[in-house]
Order: structure tokens, then C-alpha cells, then sequence
């Protein structure tokens, strides 16, 4: 690892936008919706590009990640700006070992500085422990793929839709008011529906799941100011749509109003997200609310006990 950290330099990137919600709560719609304006640039769930790489899994234009043009090209304007091979196969947006949950044990120092701490505990951390430093690292990487993804695509606004909760803090830490948040929720009940099914759990499983993955993302953003969070129901997305996107566009300060348009097949390079991706020319929003009439008494009764408190909390009654 280099151990100079060095800032990577930012010439074309205004600003991030992270998507911050749980699987299944419509990210892969806003994604698309905002990925599909002239100034945007969405790269779904880019925290996973190097596993994508390294397992040529495909990127959303079909092609496998090491084969998509758009990919290539980020690869290579990398490698001419560091003046040496850079492989995205190895070029970590995020460490391995985020992908579990933060706080399942106890909580170690690192992680706290990390989620609840300040610029003064960041940088503190950074130059004294290596956790912190490979946090560090791996924003800078992300930061550079996208200066390097704006300037490829001409855009000036990226939209990261990874999910991950300290990655999120990471990336505010480095960008500070170039970074956004939306937080988007959808009723856990619906939620947890969906998890049950594609995921083959329990209701108790799914309700714990959504539970812990939502105070994650909520402690989180706790030290990031209210300002840079723009707080997103899928429901609101799906039933008001014109007045959410109207809202979205001052938020986010998009040249042109946000519209929603025909989903080009060759504007898209996303990474993951849900099967939505690889259909053309959906240019309708439905609301899905198949989930109220297939939910049983029994379901609804464990989902309560375990995550009812904080579906309220949301705005869920
Ligand atoms: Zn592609």
C-alpha cells in the first residue's frame, strides 16, 4: 500500500451524491432516474468494482467489467495520471472487510473514531493505525475513479449507490461539501418481504437485517451536517414523483431540472443492483405495494417485535 496517501488531484468532479439505503428500498430506480441526467454520471454499487473486475462480472451495458469501454478507459486515464499499470482488479474502492456489519462485536476504537469522529480524530487515525489508513486509502481510490469517470463521461456529479456505511463516512471525510447524502427508506415491512424471498431467510432474519442495517447507516450520517442529507421515501419517490424530483434538483444543483428519461443502454456502466438495470426503455415509475397482501398476521407480528420501533421512527405507522 502507498503510504504517502496522497490526495488524488480533483479536476472534473463537483460532487458525490451517495445513495444511502437498504437493498430493495428502490435505489436501483433513483440510481437510474438521476444516472440518466446530462450532468450525472451513476456508478451503482462502485464500491465492488474491483471484485467485478476481478470475477468479470458484467457491468450494466452487458459487457464484463474488464471489457466495457467506459471501464477501459477509466483504467487507462488512471494509469497515464499515476505513470504506472493501474489494474481496477486490484484498485480497492472499499476495504474487504466492510462488507460486514459494523458493529456486530464490540465496537473497537478504530471503528468509532471512524463513525462517530470529527476531521481531527480522521486524520489522527489515519497516519496512527492501519484500519484507519486502509479506510483512507480506499475513499481516496474511490475519489479518483470518479474525477476520472466525470472526465470520461463529461459529466460533473457522481451518484455512488454502494450501500456501505463506514465507506459513507469515509468519502464525506475526504470530500466534505462536495459529498451529499440521500437517504432513502422504504417501509421495512416491504422490505423484509422482498429480503425473504431473494434471500431465502426468515422474517426474523430479514427484520433484524433491515433493522441493524439501517441504525448502521443512521449512526453514520449522525456526524455528518443535516444539510448534506436529503432524507427520501420510495414511496414519496413513486407517488409524488414530480415534486421529489423538483426537490432533488435544488438539492443536488443539476443544471437542468431532473426528468425522467428513457434508460439508454449505452449511458449506463453501473455496478450491481437489482435486475431493473438490464431492462431498456422503462420509462414509467410503478408503485409496488404487492407486499400488503401477501404479508401474514405472523409475519407482521415478528417483524414488530424486532424492527416495528425503528419503522416508525422513519415515518412508518
Ligand atoms: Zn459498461
Amino acid at each position: 500500500m502507498n503510504n504517502s496517501l496522497n490526495t488524488p488531484p480533483i479536476h472534473y468532479l463537483d460532487k458525490v451524491i451517495y445513495i444511502a439505503s437498504v437493498g430493495y428500498s428502490g435505489s436501483t430506480l433513483l440510481d437510474m432516474i438521476l444516472g440518466s441526467q446530462d450532468d450525472i454520471t451513476s456508478l451503482g454499487e462502485v464500491a465492488l468494482l474491483a471484485r467485478y473486475a476481478r470475477d468479470r462480472a458484467k457491468c450494466t451495458c452487458g459487457e464484463a467489467v474488464g471489457d466495457c469501454q467506459f471501464w477501459n478507459q477509466v483504467e487507462a486515464e488512471l494509469s497515464k495520471q499515476q505513470e504506472k499499470e493501474i489494474s481496477l482488479k486490484n484498485f480497492e474502492l472499499t476495504p474487504e472487510e466492510v462488507k460486514q456489519s459494523i458493529f456486530r462485536k464490540l465496537p473497537t476504537l478504530t471503528d468509532l473514531s471512524l463513525v462517530l469522529g470529527n476531521q481531527l480524530i480522521w486524520k489522527l487515525a489515519h497516519k496512527f493505525n492501519n484500519r484507519a489508513k486502509l479506510f483512507r486509502q480506499s475513499a481516496l481510490n474511490a475519489i479518483n475513479v470518479f474525477d476520472i469517470a466525470c472526465k470520461v463521461d463529461q459529466t460533473r456529479i457522481i451518484i455512488d449507490s454502494s450501500k456501505y456505511a463506514l465507506p459513507l463516512k469515509s468519502l464525506y471525510m475526504e470530500l466534505q461539501d462536495k459529498f451529499s447524502v440521500v437517504f432513502l427508506v422504504r417501509d421495512g415491512r416491504a422490505v423484509c418481504k422482498s429480503l425473504m424471498k431473494r434471500q431465502s431467510i426468515s422474517m426474523e432474519q430479514a427484520a433484524k437485517k433491515w433493522a441493524r442495517y439501517n441504525q448502521n447507516l443512521k449512526l453514520v450520517m449522525s456526524s455528518i451536517p443535516k444539510n448534506q442529507i436529503y432524507n427520501l421515501s420510495y414511496e414519496r419517490l413513486c407517488l409524488e414523483t414530480e415534486t421529489v424530483l423538483k426537490e432533488l434538483s435544488d438539492y443536488i444543483g443539476t443544471s437542468d431540472p431532473i426528468k425522467i428519461k428513457p434508460l439508454l443502454k449505452d449511458k449506463f456502466h453501473d455496478i450491481g443492483g437489482n435486475p431493473m438495470r438490464y431492462r431498456r426503455n422503462e420509462t414509467e415509475i410503478k408503485y409496488n405495494d404487492n407486499w400488503k397482501s401477501s404479508i401474514t398476521e405472523e409475519e407482521l407480528r415478528i417483524f414488530e417485535q424486532y424492527a416495528g420501533k425503528i419503522n416508525r421512527s422513519l415515518g412508518y405507522d
